[in-house]
Parts: C-alpha cells; sequence; structure tokens
C-alpha cells in the first residue's frame, strides 16, 4: 500500500513532536507500506518569515517573497529525515525542486500544474520514506513559487494523485473536522464524513482546516481525504463523494474575517453602470465577491460589494481613477472591520426556512446583518467583526446544538 501522510507545522512544531511524527511513518513503513510524508513549516515559522519581510519592506516583491517562506518547509524536511535516520529508517528529503513539482508563476498564489513522479517511485523502490516540502513549486522558468497559506494540504493531495496513492491522510492539531471551528465553538460537533463538495465550501468561506484547493483537487481525482489528529489515534472524519450526514441540513459554520465591504452610493440609475464598475476592477485581477445593489431612488442608485481587504487599496484607487469619467458617483465609502459568517450544508436544498433560522440566531443575539448572499447550500451574511465569534456560536446552537 501507498500512503501519503501530510503534518502540519503545530504537528512538527519541536523535537518532541518531530519525533511523534518520525516513529508515527515508521510504524506505517515497518508495516511494509511505502510512505511518502508532506511537512509543512514547523509551527509559527511562515508568521516569522513573512514578518521579517515586512520588516524589511513594506510590500516585498513577491518573488522574494516566495524565496523566503519556502525555506521553512526544507527546515521540516531536513529535521524529520534526520530523526528517521536516528530511529534507523532510511528516509530521504526532497523539494519542490528535486521532485519537480511544477506550477504557474502566481507568486504566493501559484498553482500545480503537473507533478514528476519519477524520483519519489526511485526512492521509495530503494525502500526510503520520502520526506516532501509542502507549499512550494517551481515555475517554468526554475522559480521559486508558493501555493498560497496552508497549501501544504494541496502539495499532500495532489501527491496522492499522482501517485495513485492508496490513503491520504491530513494530520493536524484536531481530531478531524468539526461543524465549527472548535476553538470558537466548544460544542462543535466532529463529523465522521463530509462530501467534498461540502468541505469545499466549508473550507473556501474560511474552514482553515484544510486548504480549499486540496478539497478540489480531490474532488476531481477522487482522493478520500481523511482529516485526523497526530497527538492521539481517533478515527477523524473523511472527506469524500458521497458521505451520510445523520440527518443534518447543515454542516458546519464558517466565519471568514478577510473580506472589506465598499459601498458606492449615488450612482446614476441607467445600464452599462454596474457593468463598468466591475469591469474596471476585473482588468486589474480584483475579484468581487458578494454584490448588493438598491433600488433606484430620484434617479440614482448605490452598488455595494465585497473584496478581500488586502485588495481593498487597489480597489479604491482603481475606483478613483474614473470617478469623473464612467464611474460618476456622490461617495465611496469602506468599512474594513467586517466578517462573512456562513452555514453549509445540502440538506439545504430541501429543507425550507433554513435562512429564517439563521436571521433568526443572530437577531436573538442582536447581531444586525449588512449584507446577504445565498446559493444551493450556503448562506452568508456579512456583519460587524467584533461579532464574528458570537454569531458563529448562535447559529451553531440554533443549528447544530439543539438537533
Ligand atoms: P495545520 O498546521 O495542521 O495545517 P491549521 O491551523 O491549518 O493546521 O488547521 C487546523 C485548525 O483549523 C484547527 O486548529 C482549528 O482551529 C481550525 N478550524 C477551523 N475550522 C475548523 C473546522 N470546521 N473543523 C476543525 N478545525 C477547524
Ligand atoms: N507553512 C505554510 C503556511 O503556514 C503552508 C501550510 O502550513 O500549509 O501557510
Ligand atoms: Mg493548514
Amino acid at each position: 500500500m501507498l500512503v501519503v501522510k501530510k503534518f502540519g507545522g503545530s504537528s512538527v512544531a519541536n523535537k518532541e513532536r518531530i519525533y511523534n511524527v518520525a516513529n508515527r511513518c515508521i510504524e506505517d513503513y515497518k508495516a511494509g507500506n511505502d510512505v511518502v510524508v508532506v511537512l509543512s513549516a514547523m509551527g509559527k515559522t511562515t508568521n516569522e518569515l513573512i514578518a521579517k519581510a515586512k520588516d524589511i519592506s513594506a510590500k516585498p516583491p513577491k518573488r522574494e517573497l516566495d524565496m523566503l517562506v519556502a525555506v521553512g518547509e526544507q527546515i521540516s524536511v531536513s529535521l524529520m529525515c534526520m530523526a528517521m535516520a536516528e530511529l534507523g529508517v532510511p528516509a530521504v528529503s526532497l523539494n519542490a525542486f528535486q521532485v519537480a513539482m511544477h506550477t504557474t508563476s502566481d507568486y504566493t498564489n501559484a498553482r500545480l500544474t503537473s507533478i514528476d513522479s519519477e524520483r519519489i517511485r526511485a526512492e521509495l523502490d530503494a525502500r526510503k520514506i520520502v520526506v516532501i516540502t509542502g507549499f512550494q513549486g517551481v515555475d517554468k522558468y526554475n522559480n521559486v513559487t508558493t501555493l498560497g497559506r496552508g497549501g501544504s494540504d494541496t502539495t499532500a493531495v495532489a501527491l496522492a494523485a499522482a501517485l495513485r496513492a492508496d490513503k491520504c491522510e491530513i494530520y493536524t492539531d484536531v481530531d478531524g473536522v468539526y461543524t465549527a471551528d472548535p476553538r470558537i465553538v466548544p460544542d462543535a460537533k466532529k463529523l465522521d464524513e463530509i462530501t467534498y463538495d461540502e468541505m469545499l465550501e466549508l473550507a473556501t468561506l474560511g474552514a482553515g482546516v484544510l486548504h480549499n484547493r486540496s478539497v478540489e483537487m480531490g474532488k476531481k481525482y477522487g482522493v478520500q481525504i481523511v482529516v485526523r489528529s497526530s497527538l492521539n489515534t481517533n478515527e477523524g472524519t473523511v472527506v469524500k463523494e458521497n458521505a451520510k450526514m445523520e440527518k443534518m441540513i447543515i454542516s458546519g459554520v464558517a466565519c471568514d474575517k478577510k473580506p472589506a465591504r465598499i459601498a458606492v452610493i449615488g450612482l446614476q440609475d441607467q445600464p452599462g453602470v454596474a457593468f463598468k464598475l466591475f469591469n474596471h476592477l476585473a482588468n486589474h485581477g480584483i475579484n468581487v465577491d458578494i454584490i448588493l445593489q438598491s433600488i433606484g431612488r430620484d434617479g440614482t442608485k448605490d452598488i455595494s460589494f465585497t473584496v478581500d481587504e488586502d485588495k481593498v487599496d487597489e480597489a479604491l484607487a482603481v475606483m478613483e481613477n474614473h470617478r469623473n469619467t464612467s464611474l460618476i458617483c456622490d461617495k465611496i465609502d469602506v468599512d474594513r472591520n467586517v466578517a462573512k459568517v456562513s452555514v453549509v450544508g445540502a440538506g439545504m436544498v430541501t429543507n425550507a426556512g433554513v435562512a429564517a433560522k439563521m436571521f433568526e440566531a443572530l437577531y436573538s443575539a442582536g447581531i444586525n446583518i449588512k449584507m446577504i448572499s445565498t446559493s444551493e447550500i450556503k448562506i452568508s451574511v456579512l456583519i460587524d467583526q467584533e461579532y464574528c465569534d458570537q454569531a458563529m456560536r448562535a447559529i451553531h446552537d440554533k443549528f447544530i446544538k439543539s438537533n
């Protein structure tokens, strides 16, 4: 059997944890399996490296930032192989360049395009444990890239797909996927199973337990993903195509603190206004999420929308550039202190009243809703960021605790 085992930062945070992981991998190896291990940077290393960059420059070139942060994963894999050698098992560390893991050139957010499996196969055939850097890649000009924060999960699932692994296990600091972040909602329940679609929504809407692109990749290549703890042997959560959800309408609640809201007030109420506004933003690669347009009044209307907070300044600059030509309006207003709270569940499609129940939970907690957006399997609301945790608990209580 070929297994891919990925361990996150907290699972390799210090010497004791590194030896713990080494022993778990060796157990699999001694059972006769081929073992491929994917590691993240130790503890808070990636954050510390980013802080170093920001100390030198407020806006470091993205290529150089990737060159810097990729170092973190290399520390983990080399130390892990030293620990394995100390325990008497042959292991070899490989970085993205040595594998090679090819990506696009979108620094800090590169996409994997293909993985060469020859070197890995050769090392496995020589009965070594192969320990590979997560998160990093290499573009077609041999530049180092990274897959975005949390991207080691995607490295692991992509490797499992490329190697046609029998198992892909993501080890972290919680027992599996819960109905909400257990650090924020203490009564959150662990799910035995969840579908790719629901997990993808949850991950995209802020549940940081899995990188959303790892779930996308799992679905595309049919890789079953198991999320479990590196600190115990509990069963974990299986992410797969069809899951039994035991009469639960909602599979989870998530919160994302990244959005910011921009309101454009007093636009002309005539055809083409929305097109021009969003076209300017699209031309600058700025993604827009929730959009709300008011009813026209006295020949004018307002349009509000959300963008990621790190794109706000760019969005404002783009809009300011067109203020006197194609974007005539009275005022542009920004609110950076907002959060998006969402409920996700495939059961919503066939159950009426989910939105009302969510809004009732927020009303009971005295939390005001600023924007709403829905799809077949999710409802999201924008609220003041300070109420984020409280909102998650209130919504979770209403849907899951009382079930
Ligand atoms: P790793 O370093 O192992 O990749 P992460 O910090 O990226 O770990 O992901 C694990 C964390 O995800 C947990 O500690 C937990 O706080 C958070 N989390 C957010 N939403 C969920 C959820 N629905 N279920 C489980 N954990 C969640
Ligand atoms: N070390 C990287 C990060 O902190 C990648 C990962 O942990 O998956 O984002
Ligand atoms: Mg992670």
